[in-house]
């Protein structure tokens, strides 16, 4: 029988999340939940997941706008073996309380602290640790993104210390008041938090990290400096450990592919659904090193990057395989992640 998934928010990260739950076999969409009738209420109708309402006084909302909504949160939690949230960060750990209350599993995004669940999770680093657990988070696109190439680089090298910086998009396309707009916004926080959460999942690795928002939607950017304990590496020694890594692409400028912009229009080309680049690219002839320290830039679909993760997540802790390379495999191809770039 398969897992009976439910996911509460159904916006930017919940909807993707549906849409590969609904693509596997071991596991079916139960219901997602809305706060209002938008467009994304609607979207759900059409795709066929049954709609449930997150703030039960606004049931009625849904009801005046014509659209068939089941009932509340609790009813989906009803239905459900485990609860994706996908609320807005620090929603989770609100709602946290009533999980537990109703004896169902959940996972977190990356909006919410660590302690939500107490454990932060990253398919490649920790898979093994989900399994059978009650709650976990899954990182934020950011933190997954940096967990995908720097645990391959420490485990076949080494790495005495990392610096990083992120360069972040200042809104989600559809988050139409966000910017900036004409500037770039340092964050004044030294170092940022990306590198304290990184350690969240991968504790022993030494690393800072430091912020700039800037005016794009598309795609964060991360350049990324790393000190190697190991001596005479050479570029094409990391290049073929990436190249072995799941979920992680290289993207050449000598073909053109020379900005975020262009990789979007891959995805695009590649008839991806919503432009989704679920692997991280990393610029081939960016991979430098000099005086053993390491220089790479790589690029982070925000929307989408941490998708493939939420699906292995339920496998480990749903106990529907123990192998972490089988349900990476498994999740990769359903999404025909390998096939675009
Ligand atoms: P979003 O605003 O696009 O979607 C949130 C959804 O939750 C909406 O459907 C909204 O209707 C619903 N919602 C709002 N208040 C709610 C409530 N009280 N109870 C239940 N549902 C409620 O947000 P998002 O970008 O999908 O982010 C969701 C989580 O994923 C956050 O923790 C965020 O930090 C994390 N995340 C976001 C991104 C990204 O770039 N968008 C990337 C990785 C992780």
């Amino acid at each position: 029988m398969n897992c009976k998934v439910g996911i509460n928010g159904f916006g930017t990260i919940g909807k993707r999340i549906a849409d590969a739950v609904a693509l596997q076999d071991d596991m079916e969409v139960v219901g997602v939940s809305k706060t209002s009738p938008n467009y994304e209420s609607k979207l759900a109708l059409d795709r066929g997941y049954p709609l449930y309402c997150a703030v039960s006084e606004r049931l009625p909302n849904f009801r005046e706008k014509g659209m068939d909504v089941k009932g509340g949160l609790e009813e989906l939690i009803e239905q459900s073996d485990i609860i994706v949230d996908c609320t807005p960060g620090g929603v989770g750990a609100k709602n946290s309380e009533l999980y537990q209350e109703m004896d169902v599993k959940a996972i977190y995004q990356g909006g919410e602290d660590h302690e939500v669940a107490g454990f932060s999770f990253n398919s490649l680093v920790n898979y093994i640790d989900a399994y059978g657990r009650d709650e976990t988070r899954v990182v934020s696109c950011n933190t997954t993104a940096l967990c995908r190439t720097l645990y391959p680089i420490k485990r076949e090298f080494g790495i005495d210390k990392v610096r990083a910086t992120m360069i972040r998009r200042g809104g989600d396309p559809k988050q139409d008041e966000r910017g900036p707009i004409n500037a770039i916004k340092p964050k004044m926080k030294v170092p940022s938090h990306h590198g304290p959460d990184v350690m969240t999942v991968i504790p022993d690795l030494d690393i800072d990290t430091t912020a700039v928002k800037v005016p794009t939607t598309i795609m964060h950017f991360h350049s990324i400096n790393v000190e190697l304990s190991e001596t005479d590496v050479k570029p094409n020694d990391i290049i073929e450990v990436l190249e072995e890594t799941p979920r992680v692409t290289f993207v050449d400028e000598d073909i053109g592919v020379k900005s975020t912009a262009q990789i979007i229009e891959l995805a695009r080309d590649a008839g991806r659904p919503r432009n989704d680049v679920w692997e991280i690219p990393v610029w081939r002839d960016s991979v430098v090193i000099k005086d053993n320290e390491l220089y790479y830039f790589q690029a982070v679909h925000q929307e989408s990057d941490v998708v493939p993760e939420n699906i292995d997540a339920i496998r480990a802790m749903m106990e529907l395989e123990k192998d972490s390379t089988k349900s990476i495999e498994k999740t990769d191809k359903t999404l025909n992640l390998n096939q675009m770039l």
